[in-house]
């Protein structure tokens, strides 16, 4: 009998906010301006910041703050004006060439699909055999943790590239950790913390040895 060939196919899945789209100092511009603050990126020491912010501002409504940042969220041309990360797209496409392939996984609405798929398009992020899932309300799960732990093993996702502690720290896969502002806080061993796409690219042999 002939051998199969069970060499497993690379999947490799990628969160979307602060790691190929540079979104939190867009969105803290926007805050800045609204709530007439001076916020800075490297002040903003938790992944769910919003919700210190509502707590330390009695002033302003919560449901009024969450509800400006829903609206950002669903807006179609501050989602398309959201700059790029550099040397993502390189990498990305270098992965794809290579027959690696890639699975955006957000925790962004499912209603913003389309204006996410347009993003990915106009930056070169919508490759060859790309597969982009969303969070969506409707299918019961209790955090964007769970979900984006769910995608992965369901969709055999090798390893994932994220920001958010939170969600790193549930995934029952290797994550290659975005160093950022809001997840300074000890690595576990399923975690290996980058600073940047070439870091990442240079990293990912080891982790898929
Ligand atoms: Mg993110």
């Amino acid at each position: 009998m002939k051998k199969k060939n069970l060499k497993k196919a690379v999947k490799i899945g990628i969160d979307i906010d602060n790691v190929i789209s540079d979104s939190y100092p867009a969105y803290l511009d926007k805050f800045n301006i609204q709530y007439k603050t001076d916020i800075k990126i490297h002040q903003i020491s938790e992944f769910y910041y919003l919700n210190k912010i509502i707590e330390e501002n009695k002033n302003i409504p919560g449901r009024k703050i969450v509800n400006f940042i829903d609206e950002l969220v669903l807006d179609e041309e501050f989602q398309l004006n959201l700059p790029p990360i550099d040397d993502s797209v390189r990498v990305i496409n270098n992965w794809v060439s290579k027959g690696y392939k890639i699975h955006y996984v957000t925790a962004r609405p499912v209603e913003v699909r389309e204006i996410t798929i347009k993003w990915l398009e106009k930056h070169g992020y919508w490759v060859k055999g790309a597969e982009l899932d969303l969070f969506n309300s409707r299918k019961g799960f209790s955090s964007d943790a769970e979900y984006k732990a769910d995608i992965a093993v369901k969709h055999k996702i090798c390893v994932f590239i994220e920001d958010a502690l939170e969600i790193a720290l549930k995934m029952p896969i290797p994550v290659l950790l975005f160093d950022r502002p809001w997840n300074k806080f000890k690595a576990k061993k399923n975690l290996i913390r980058i600073s940047s796409w070439k870091e990442i690219e240079d990293t990912l042999p080891k982790v898929l040895k």
